[in-house]
């Protein structure tokens, strides 16, 4: 599995979560809104979702209903044209 950003975290990209992941897989590029977490590499340690100040990080499971697109965003970014990290 994996962890998935949705909606609240769009315009606020402060980068919390990139702070204690342990394997950098929180991904951006400096024109985006929000930021993404690269299913392949997340390893599941729910590391990131209590530092959110937006309750933005869910499992994938556990993603409320209004914001089940956003499973498909994070696994269709281009995670090859960006770079973990924050990169405002
Ligand atoms: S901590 Fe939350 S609001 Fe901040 S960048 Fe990560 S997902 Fe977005
Ligand atoms: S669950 Fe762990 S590995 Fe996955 S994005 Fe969050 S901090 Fe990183």
């Amino acid at each position: 599995m994996t962890y998935i950003i949705v909606s609240p975290c769009v315009d606020v990209r402060d980068g919390a979560c990139v702070d204690v992941c342990p394997v950098d897989c929180i991904y951006s590029n400096p024109e985006d809104n929000m930021l993404y977490i690269n299913p392949e590499e997340c390893i599941d340690c729910a590391a990131c979702e209590p530092v959110c100040p937006v309750t933005a990080i869910f499992p994938e499971d556990q993603v409320p209903e209004n914001e089940q697109s956003f499973i498909a965003l994070n696994y269709d970014y281009d995670y090859d044209s960006s770079e973990p990290g924050d990169n405002k």
